[in-house]
């Protein structure tokens, strides 16, 4: 451990102990069967880890960003996936921040107890891609309800969530108007929803994701499930994503800390031609250049937190924690793989399989392309490309 992994000592340790109860053998059952991790994110809802960003008058444990980072980092260097739950830590902020009173009233304390779970989150569609206001799902008010139809893809943990946060169109791009403009988040009962014009397909993907196609034809939904006003939702979103990239940078952050432990314990304990293998600087520097990335990136992700919590804007920090962090776990993966030989491919070592997640995270929830072009746009002031 380095001094910077210092900060929620406790809570890291207990985020560990729960995490040796899910051993190796439970994520690689799972992940041949592309199932989902009930248990897990059971244990995790019931030590309040999931609600921890949840003011307390609303249930939750009410701890800065750097808490919620510190519980996902754990769980990924303790070799889980957080990917299966880590939507429930933060997608519930757009309610804080945007939703009524009463909505806030009715969902939030669910939300901290684990009796709602709000873990789908539907803006990227297959015509759009990372063109968002380029959507065509529609929300056409009726009365007191909004009319749902459209399609959204990669919609990540649609069957396993009660809530789903939607962002869908509720009134027409005009010519020469701002594209972000008729955008509006609203809030999917699910559980009302499916058979009533809600249709969910999961797709099969190189790890285990439960992703998911979502179609929507004709679904009614409340008219007070639209968080904050109608049209500003694309702005309700872009707030919420700041926090979000910090936490899956953390993510990042703790999937390499695992590669780096199991490389460095490989490379001392396999012997080829009577010598440790990590003796040899072609085994070891791959490890250690990819470790000085990955504190590099922590160091960001903890910038970025710091920002956050002071109110200020983290924008720069966020994007380029999430950025360098999914660079750096994909080195020490990449040195991990390397390290192990042959075994690097076996399923029983877990490698392969980590190998496969954490390349995710440089496309998703945003890509490293679009990380640059905002950093050269809005940090550098360069030309905007798009
Ligand atoms: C497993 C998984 C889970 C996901 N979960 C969710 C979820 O829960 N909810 C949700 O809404 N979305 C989710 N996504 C979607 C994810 O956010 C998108 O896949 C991602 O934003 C990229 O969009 P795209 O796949 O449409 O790629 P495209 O937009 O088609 O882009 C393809 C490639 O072109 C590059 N590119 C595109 N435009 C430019 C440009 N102007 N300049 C430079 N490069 C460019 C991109 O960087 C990318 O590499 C998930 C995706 C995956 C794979």
């Amino acid at each position: 451990m380095t001094e910077q992994d210092n900060e929620y000592t406790e809570i890291r340790d207990e985020v560990a102990k729960l995490c040796a109860r899910f051993p190796g053998a439970y994520w690689r059952g799972l992940d041949q069967l592309r199932a989902y991790p009930t248990q897990f994110v059971q244990a995790l809802t019931e030590a309040g880890y999931l609600s921890v960003l949840i003011p307390e008058e609303y249930g939750g444990s009410g701890l800065p960003l750097s808490a919620a980072a510190a519980i996902l980092e754990t769980i990924q260097a303790q070799g889980c996936n957080g990917s299966a739950c880590h939507a429930q830590v933060y997608m519930m902020g757009t309610i804080l921040r945007h939703g009524s009173p009463a909505m806030k009233q009715l969902y939030l304390p669910q939300i901290a107890s684990g009796a709602l779970r709000l873990q789908a989150f539907g803006v990227t569609e297959p015509g759009s891609g990372t063109d968002t206001t380029a959507l065509r799902t529609i929300a056409r008010r009726d009365g007191d309800t909004y009319v749902i139809n459209g399609q959204k893809i990669w919609t990540s943990r649609a069957e396993h969530s009660d809530l789903m946060l939607l962002l869908a169109r509720t009134s027409p791009r005009t010519e020469g108007g701002k594209k972000t403009a008729g955008l509006s988040t609203i809030l999917v009962d699910m559980r009302e929803a499916a058979g009533h014009g809600l249709t969910i397909k999961p797709i099969r993907t190189m790890m285990n994701h439960n992703s998911c196609e979502v179609f929507f034809e004709d679904l009614r939904v409340p008219a007070s499930n639209l968080v904050g006003e109608e049209g500003s939702g694309f702005r309700y979103i872009l707030d919420g994503m700041n926090a979000e990239r910090l936490l899956i940078a953390a993510e990042c952050i703790g999937d390499g800390t695992w590669f780096t432990a199991r490389s460095v314990q490989y490379a001392k304990d396999r012997q080829v031609f009577g010598r440790p293998i990590g003796q040899n600087q072609g085994v070891a520097f791959p490890i250690a250049k990819a470790y000085a990335q990955l504190q590099a990136a922590r160091l960001m992700v903890r910038e970025g937190c710091r920002r956050y919590e002071l109110g200020e804007n983290a924008g720069e920090q966020a994007n380029m924690a999430k950025m360098l962090a999914a660079e750096a776990s994909w080195a020490c993966a990449e040195a991990c793989v390397q390290t192990h030989g042959g075994f690097g491919f076996a399923e029983d070592f877990d490698i392969e399989r980590k190998f496969r997640e954490t390349r995710l995270y440089q496309v998703a929830p945003i890509s490293t392309n679009l990380i640059l072009a905002y950093l050269a746009e809005h940090v550098l002031g360069l030309p905007r490309s798009y």
